[in-house]
């Protein structure tokens, strides 16, 4: 959203939302070592106003190179899922634990998870949103603020108080994980599933995987004289 934003509150001259003047502040953050090595702050996207709300662990090459969130592969699954729960990017926000790259991709540092806690807190304070989805194992250990790892506490909602309210955390396997293991896949769906009743939404039925078809006329006799 930082730029985009920023530009659309330029564009049709009206003043700054608090999340976009904050976003232009931190779009200059220089409270850790990944500052020299960004193209950009990936700051996030989405509505301002969402309900729910997702937490992956940091930008990419691409996130870094175009300034948003879940751009690349991971992102492209992402997108799959919410359909699969008949919300798109647009209904939701999207942020990461790290607003920048950490070179090469590596995992984040302690260190650099300090330096910039303070940055989602507060996003999570002016966007109030009822569910906070945490991708992966770093932003489910900075949020609920326990040690115990992904694996253990993935599809299990527990109440927190995050910027000042009270919200659901909701942990899942981080897409990226999803992407190449079959058995992870399935879980996150599943899991993702139960996304509707935590918003409080009414869910939608299950869509059958089978339709049964009527057979053909002739068919239908062969299937007769076949039950005798
Ligand atoms: N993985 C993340 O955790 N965040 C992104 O923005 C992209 C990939």
């Amino acid at each position: 959203m930082a730029a985009a934003a920023v530009r659309v509150a330029a564009a049709i001259d009206r003043p700054l939302t608090e999340l976009e003047a904050f976003a232009r502040q931190v779009a200059g953050c220089t409270k850790c070592r990944l500052a020299e090595g960004r193209t950009q702050v990936v700051f996030g996207i989405g509505d301002p106003e969402a309900d729910l709300m997702f937490v992956g662990e940091a930008p990419g090459f691409h996130e870094d190179k175009q300034g948003y969130p879940f751009v690349g592969q991971a992102g492209k699954l992402l997108d799959k899922l919410l359909a699969g729960i008949g919300l798109e990017r647009s209904n939701v926000y999207i942020a990461n634990v790290l607003k920048c790259r950490p070179p090469g991709n590596r995992d984040p540092a302690p260190d650099e998870i300090q330096a910039c806690e303070g940055h989602l807190f507060r996003q999570i304070e002016l966007i109030r949103p009822k569910v906070v989805a945490t991708l992966g194992n770093f932003a489910t250990k900075l949020l609920s603020g326990k040690p115990t790892g992904i694996t253990r506490v993935h599809g299990t909602e527990q109440e927190v108080n995050l910027g000042g309210s009270c919200v659901v955390l909701y942990p899942l396997y981080h897409p990226a994980a999803a992407l190449y293991t079959p058995a992870m896949l399935q879980v996150l769906e599943q899991d993702f599933a139960r996304l509707p009743e935590l918003l409080g939404r009414e869910v939608a039925p299950p869509t059958p995987l089978l339709t049964p078809v009527a057979p053909e006329p002739a068919q239908a006799q062969a299937v007769q004289l076949g039950l005798f």
